[in-house]
Order: C-alpha cells, then structure tokens, then sequence
C-alpha cells in the first residue's frame, strides 16, 4: 500500500521499476483470487465462520489488487489521477479492515457456534472506527493535495493508526486464541497463531523497510493455509445427508461442555429404517435420510445446525430452554408429508429426545447411549422424551452391560447352567432347560432377565446363542446324557433368533457336528405380541419342525397367547409360567381357568410343563391338575455341568411321588 502512497507523492514520475515495490502485491493477488474462486466454486457451509472466511479473502484480494492497480493506472497507464486517488482510498480501507476481519475470525472459529462474548465485538468495532477515520483523513489528503503535501507529524500519525489498529487486532487474536486455547483444536490453534505471527513479523519489516510490500502478500499467505486446513467442508458435513458430522458434533458440543454453560441437545432416531433399507436397498434409504434431514434444516434458524450422529441418528443443540421449544413446536408435522422413494410413499416416525446438557449428562457419548436405551424401553411416542437422570443411570448400567456381554462372547466366557426337569409319567428326571449365565469381571454376575433383552437388541443375540447351542451339544456329546436318561435338552430361542436367516443351518451343523439327533434338543419360545412378524415366525416355526425339532411355547400365560396361537403354531410343549403356577397355588380364581385349559392343551395333542416349582405342595396340586413335566427350585436351581450330572446320578430313581 505504501508503493500507492508514495507513487502519489512522488507526483507520477515513477516508473516502471516500481512494480519491484509491487511484486509481493502481484503475488498476493494471484494466490488471493485463486483462493477465492476456488472457494467461491467449492461446497460451503453456510456458517458465521465461513462467511467471515470469505470476507477475510475479499478483503485480502481488494487490497492486493488495489495496490497493484493504482501502481499500473498511474505509473504505467497514466490514467486520471482521481482513478488513482480512488484505487489508493480503497487500498487503505480493505487494507485495514483485514486485521480485523482477522480478528473476528478467529473469534468466531474459537466460540465456534457459541455466542461470541460482547468484549470481542467492542474491541473489533473500536478498531474498525479508528481505521475508517484514519482512512477518512488519508483520503481528504489524497484529493485535496498529494499525500505528500501532508506535514510529516500528521503523516506519522497516519501511519500509527494504519499499523496500530493492524498489530492492536492481530496480537488481540493472538491473545485469545492462547487464553482459550483449550477450545481450539491442535491445528485451529496453530494456524491461528501462525496467521497472527506471520502477519506482525510482516507489518514491522513494512513498517521499517519501506521498500518491501509483504503485508499483503502474508495475509494472503496466510488465509491460504487456512483455507487448505480449516475450510474445509468435506471435514464437517456428511456427505449422506448434508447434516455437519458426527466429529463436528462432538468437536462444537464438547466446547459447549466446557464453557460451563448449559444447553440442550434434541436427539432423534428414524424408524424402522432397517425394513426401508431391506426393501429399497440402500440407495433408497439414503434418499430417506437425505430427505428426513433436508426437512429438519429447514427448521433451524442460522445458529442451529443439524448434527448427524450415525446411521439414522441425528442432534441438534439449543442455547436455551426457549430456543429448543420454539424449534419443537416447528417439529410439529414434520412427518406429515411421506416420503416417496421408487415411486412409492413412505410414512416416516422417528423416536426423539431431548438431553438437558450437563445436567443429565456431560457426555456426548451418552447421548447416543440414551436414544438406545429409549428405543428399547418406551413405547415408540410421538412426543419428543424429556431424558431424566434415571434414564441414564440405566442407560449406563446398559452400556456396560452390552460391553459386558461382548467380552463374554469375544473370550466365551459365558457359561451354561442345567436345571433338571421331572417327568411326572417316568417319575424321572428326563431332561433339563439349559440356562446362560453371564459373570463380569467387573460387573459380577448379571441375570440373563438383564442381559438377553440387550443382546436381542443390539444383535449380540446371534452369538449368545450359537455360543447356548453349541455347549449344550458338546455337553449332550461328551456326557453320554442319553445313556444317562436324559432325552431331552431344552435351550431357549427368543424370537429374533427364530427369524434369522441361518437358524435352521446353524443348529444343524452344530447338531451334525457332534452327532447329537434333533429328538435331544427342544427349541423353547416365548410367546410374541409383536404380530408383524407373527406370519414370519409360523414359517420359521414350521420349518424347524418339519425337521425334526420339538418346540415349546415358552412363559404361557404371561402374554399374548390365545388360543388360536396354540392352533396355528406347532408347539409340542407349553410352560406354564411360574407366575401362573403360582397364581395357581394361591388364588382360588385361577383354579377353575387352568383346570379348564388343561384337557383342551392335552386335546391339541401339547405336554405341559410346569415351571416354578418350590414345594411339595405345589408338586402335588401340579400333578393332581394333570402336568406332563414339573420345574423348579423345589428339584433344584439351574447348576453347572458337573453339578448337574452329579444330581442325575444321585436322583436317577428318585421316587418322591410314588
Ligand atoms: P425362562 O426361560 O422362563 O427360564 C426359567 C427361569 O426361571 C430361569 O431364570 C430359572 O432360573 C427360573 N426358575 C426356575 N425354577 C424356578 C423356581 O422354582 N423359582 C424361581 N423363583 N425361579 C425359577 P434365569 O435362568 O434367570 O433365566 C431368565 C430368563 O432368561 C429365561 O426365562 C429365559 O427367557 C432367558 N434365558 C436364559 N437363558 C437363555 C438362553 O440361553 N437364550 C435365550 N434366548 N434366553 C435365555
Ligand atoms: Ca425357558
Ligand atoms: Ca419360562
């Protein structure tokens, strides 16, 4: 900017050797433009910082190209010298207000999506003020009479507020960034500091060696490097749906975090994404997800920003309570419009909560954590779900429980306890139910009442069971339980074993494996209200019986089972639950309905097992009311293998009932 001033002054007798002056400025001016344009040209985030980004670089290139531009009108072109005086005045304004877009920059890449604290502001527009009135006033000079003509002390002074508002906006920034340090990542951090300190060195060796033109060259320099490391969208945004990524929510909401102040996160979860990606494949349920999140950025105002967490989960934050209730009553009716993929409408829910941050949690991680835990605890609702602190402490207790179950499968470390079942007509124990059990190294034992609903949750289930299968084969296998009396093994499916894909082929091989025939093993399942599948499960349930297995209605009497259930599904065996057992043997009302299921499961040709069997009294109502099989602690409880082969051999004959 000084090869302007001083080509005025020296009354346009400068030639074409002051381009020298300039080079730095020709430099500065390509880099600058081929920034803009490639920034300009690229995917944006529409965000404060990048539009302060951009900003920066305009002001970057003006300023360069200014400079460069009243040295070519005047020197070499000879153009007017209100053109020069014009190029020269707006030289200085973009040249000065760049420290300080610098500076609000930076503050706003360090409180990222925050509110940016009032001092700042005071501080940049106090600056911006100084430098338009130095402007201002080099400007009058310039038209009235040549810069030059101007009385040195004034001259100076000129000088001081140009390089003064420059340096007092960098050091600022530079100052801030160190303060809050802890805000910033590794690389924010460096190339903010590397940006202030390039461009201080730079203003003193212009200031002191007035020949060379680095000021602008460095700026330029330096929102280059920016521009490659810390404008980058591909960094921030998902490329699935357009939401800013999971990184960016944890990189703005840990900032959050620490700052100390509260705020809100909504959480929410699509629906039954799992059968639109079965039927569309995956192209069609991107397009959901594309489209489901193009619904939900139209809700936010220019703070809010929508965060997508994985697969289907996506967050937003809220500075307050206010914020986040107007965002929920504009929620209203977001689904109301299918969404149509091939041709076809879908209607899409999605299950949502939202987190007081930190009172619930101060971990982002949990928040994922406490989505899972309500998908699987709370009816599907149309309401947004205030998270309390109770959820959590579950949703913990949850999460240890997953990893829990799988170390167990990753070290096998379950184990598989045996509870002898009575025959009634053999007056013999015939078979056994076998049970898991999970022991954590950490969290001691942990009831399968606990643990299977998770594994059936996240999948683990799979494993769990081949794990059940595979050690009750090996069991029947190296035991010889056959020749011990025992001729059958009851190992319980849940239903969502039942429906997968390879049940049928990986109970046959582990069975061929170690030879054990399909008559020893007895699937139990545990009666289902969830009717979407209940065509699914018959065919399962048909197939493996016409293979050869014996199936269970597990739980009878908990649940949904009706009557036409029993009719259409081939089970072998019904359990009465032990609560209906119970019931049984202390509340007169349930006498007369069991006595009266009982011919009518016998007429379907069903043996019965009772379960929860603690006391003779109850072996001998059970008995009287007509059981096939009799369960329960008043035999024993579930053991473990060796415990079990020393009760059959201790109670071989056992005659208790004759
Ligand atoms: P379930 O299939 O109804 O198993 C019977 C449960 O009742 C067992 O609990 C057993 O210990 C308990 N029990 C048996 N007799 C008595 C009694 O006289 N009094 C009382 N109070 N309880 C008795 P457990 O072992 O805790 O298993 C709980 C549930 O976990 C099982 O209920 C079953 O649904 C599930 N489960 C256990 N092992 C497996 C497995 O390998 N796979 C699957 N999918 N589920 C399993
Ligand atoms: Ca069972
Ligand atoms: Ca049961």
């Amino acid at each position: 900017m000084f090869g302007s001033m001083m080509l005025n002054g020296g009354g346009y007798q400068v030639k074409l050797q002051n381009f020298i002056y300039a080079s730095f400025d020709i430099c500065a001016l390509i880099l600058g433009v081929v920034v803009l344009i490639n920034y300009i040209i690229s995917k944006k985030i529409d965000s404060r910082t990048s539009r302060l980004f951009l900003t920066l670089a305009i002001s970057a290139v003006v300023s360069s190209a200014t400079d460069f531009l009243a040295v070519l009108a005047l020197s070499v072109l000879g153009c007017p010298r209100w053109l020069g005086n014009l190029l020269v005045t707006v030289n200085y304004l973009a040249y000065n207000v760049m420290g300080i877009v610098f500076l609000v920059y930076a503050v706003s890449v360090i409180y990222d999506n925050l509110k940016i604290p009032k001092i700042c502001y005071a501080v940049a527009y106090a600056l911006f003020y100084i430098a338009v009135a130095g402007v201002v006033f080099a400007a009058v000079c310039l038209f009235k009479n040549g810069y030059y003509h101007v009385p040195k002390s004034l001259k100076f002074g000129y000088e001081i507020i140009v390089y003064g508002t420059q340096l007092t906006a960098l050091v600022f920034a530079l100052a801030i960034s160190v303060i809050k340090r802890v805000r910033l990542t590794k690389i924010r951090r460096l190339n903010i500091y590397f940006f202030c300190i390039l461009n201080i060195i730079a203003i003193a060796v212009q200031f002191f060696v007035r020949k060379i033109q680095l000021s602008n060259f460095a700026f330029v320099i330096a929102i280059l490097l920016i521009y490659v490391t810390l404008q980058r969208p591909e960094d921030e945004i998902d490329a699935g749906s357009g939401a800013f990524n999971a990184h960016t929510f944890n990189l703005r909401g840990n900032m959050r975090i620490q700052s100390g102040n509260p705020f809100l996160i909504f959480a929410m979860e699509l629906n039954n994404m799992t059968v639109v990606n079965s039927t569309f494949g995956l192209n069609g349920g991107n397009q959901v997800i594309r489209e489901v999140a193009g619904r939900f950025m139209k809700l936010l105002t220019k703070r809010q920003h929508l965060y997508r967490l994985s697969g289907v989960r996506f967050a937003v934050m809220f500075d307050t309570q206010k914020e986040y209730e107007e965002f929920a009553e504009r929620c209203k009716g977001v689904f109301d419009e299918p969404v149509s993929v091939n041709e076809t409408e879908l209607r899409i829910t999605a299950l949502a909560c939202v987190i007081s941050m930190p009172y619930v949690t101060n971990k982002l991680s949990e928040v994922e954590d406490l989505i899972r835990y309500y998908r699987t605890s709370v009816n599907v609702s149309e309401e947004i779900i205030t998270a309390d602190k109770d959820a959590i402490e579950k949703a913990r207790r949850r999460e240890l429980v997953d990893y829990a179950i799988q170390n167990a499968i990753n070290n096998r470390t379950f184990e598989v306890y045996y509870q002898p079942i009575y025959s009634v007509k053999d007056k013999a124990f015939t078979g056994c139910e076998a049970l898991i059990r999970l022991k954590d190294e950490k969290l001691g034992f942990i009831s399968p009442d606990e643990f299977i609903p998770i594994a059936e949750q996240n999948g683990k289930i799979i494993e769990v069971g081949r794990f059940v299968i595979e050690e009750v084969c090996r069991f029947i296998k190296t035991e010889k339980l056959q020749e011990r009396g025992i001729t059958f093994v009851d190992i319980n499916l849940s239903v969502i074993q039942c429906m997968h894909p390879e049940i049928i082929n990986d109970i046959e091989e582990t069975l061929n494996k170690y030879q054990v025939p399909r008559s020893m093993v007895n699937l139990e399942i545990t009666e289902t209200a969830s009717a979407g599948s209940y065509a699914m499960l018959q065919t399962k349930l048909n197939e493996l019986h016409s293979n050869g297995f014996t199936i269970s209605l597990d739980d009878f009497g908990t649940g949904f089972a009706s009557v036409e259930y029993l009719i259409n599904f081939p089970f072998d065996v019904v359990k009465l639950d032990k609560s209906l057992v119970w019931a049984y043997m202390s509340t007169k009302k349930y006498k007369p309905i069991l006595q009266h299921y009982m011919p009518m499961l016998h007429s379907l040709g069903t043996r019965i097992v009772a379960e929860g069997v603690e006391t003779a009294e109850m072996v001998n109502a059970l008995v009287e009311l007509g059981c096939d099989y009799l369960q329960g602690y008043y035999y024993s409880r579930p053991i473990p293998k060796d415990k079990f082969l020393e009760f059959i051999k201790n109670n071989g004959e056992d005659l208790r009932l004759a």
